[in-house]
């Protein structure tokens, strides 16, 4: 028998969220994310994946995992400093520390995981970590379990992290204080102004933090917002993914051999959970060599993007800030944009409507991710749907 104390708090709580329009149902794939997927038999194009250059599902990196596996097995068998460390392990680090022009790089078992790794390994009760707002939940899971003083600024606003920066370091109570932002914010597909934060770090000797995560195959010819930038000198924390633009699974962070050889003795994901299984970092040593070796899909994924934008723009959807390829469809008013995206759904376009709390009161909004993978003709037949769907919403709102 469940204990009663637990059984009330999970029946009341499932209730209100049920009662907020908070719950999750979640539908299965029924096979891969590419650019239209299958959910109970029926097709849709899919503008909700982070797979932004289609190499999730490309030929050479599902081959380069299955030989993988056939030679080193299906799990790595232990921590990466006990024996979990393979050659492969060995081979993507150096990849990945090349592909972001830094000293070393250390991978880790997920994006998320990585903030929950390094942010720790370096920040502590006696120090301070200047965040953006909008921060990803797991920069801000990993500052929290750092126990440093968090101070958010207003999100990009450099006048707010100016003065929170000056205050911080001169009050003299922090041993070290840490600038920690997203490259590419993935509610408004916003870039970070690096430039700015760079200036400010270095005028007052801040610790800078990039994750990158949405900005990785995406930016500075696949680089990243870094280099795209040409800051990869001045950043102390380059912080990736694997498991979006690359297409598979794992997280790193790209830095000098100090801070990645502090990192593989000091961050607990690291010592403490099992290494990347061999399939995978084979596949992600595949993806990274085509993204260095062609920019064939990188082009491809901003002809998309531009074109689905300038689409949807045309049709006279507010797109907001985005100067990426996720690219929000601004509805407003919350009920509005869940009836806006079940329109979509049910003509067969798989757009995710994000509303408030994870974005502020009446900037209701459909996301859309445009890929690389997609055609011409899945595009066109998006913007049409989304072109039958606003008539759709004014006929009702007039009725
Ligand atoms: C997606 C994302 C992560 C998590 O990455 P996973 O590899 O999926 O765990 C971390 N940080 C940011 C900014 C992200 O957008």
């Amino acid at each position: 028998m469940p204990s009663g104390v637990l059984r009330s708090f999970l029946e009341t709580r499932l209730a209100e969220l049920e009662e907020q329009g908070l719950g999750n149902s979640i539908e299965p794939l029924e096979g891969p994310n590419g650019p239209v997927i299958t959910i109970n038999g029926k097709s849709f194009i899919n503008l909700s994946s982070n797979n932004y250059l289609g190499l999730a599902t490309d030929e050479r990196i599902i081959e380069a995992g299955i030989q993988a596996m056939r030679i080193y097995g299906a799990g790595a068998g232990a921590v990466r400093t006990i024996n979990g460390t393979m050659t492969l392990h060995a081979e993507l680090e150096e990849k990945l520390a090349a592909f972001k022009g830094t000293e070393a790089a250390i991978a880790y078992q997920s994006g998320f995981n990585c903030n929950m790794a390094a942010i720790s390994a370096v920040m502590d009760q006696h120090d301070a970590i200047l965040s953006d707002e909008l921060n990803h939940a797991s920069i801000i899971d990993g500052c929290r379990l750092s126990k440093a003083k968090i101070i958010r600024y207003r999100h990009s606003d450099m006048d707010d992290l100016n003065r929170k920066a000056k205050e911080a370091v001169e009050s003299g109570l922090f041993a070290k204080v840490m600038v920690i932002t997203d490259g590419v914010f993935s509610m408004d597909g916003d870039v970070a102004k690096l430039p700015d934060i760079v200036d400010i770090a270095e005028r007052y000797g801040l610790i800078t933090y990039v994750d990158d995560a949405h900005g990785s195959g995406v930016l500075g010819k696949g680089a990243g917002t870094v280099k795209h930038f040409g800051l990869s000198e001045r950043i102390d924390f380059q912080i990736g993914t694997l498991s979006k633009a690359i297409g598979v699974v794992g997280g790193y962070v790209a830095g000098t051999k100090p801070l990645i050889d502090w990192l593989k003795v000091r961050s607990r994901p690291f010592l403490f959970s099992t290494s990347l299984p061999p399939a995978a970092v084979a596949s992600c040593i595949a993806s990274i060599d085509i993204l260095r070796n062609s920019t064939e899909a990188y082009e491809r994924l901003w002809d998309n993007a531009n074109y689905f934008k300038r689409g949807l723009t045309e049709l006279g959807f507010d797109i907001g800030a985005s100067e990426t390829p996720i690219t929000p469809c601004i509805i407003g008013d919350e009920k509005k944009t869940q009836r806006f995206s079940r329109i979509l759904y049910r003509e067969g376009v798989y757009a995710k409507a994000i509303v408030f709390p994870t974005v502020p009161l009446g900037t209701g909004r459909v996301r859309n991710m445009p890929t690389a993978a997609h055609t011409r003709e899945m595009l066109d037949r998006a913007l049409e749907i989304y072109a039958a769907a606003k008539r759709e919403l004014e006929r009702e709102d007039a009725g």
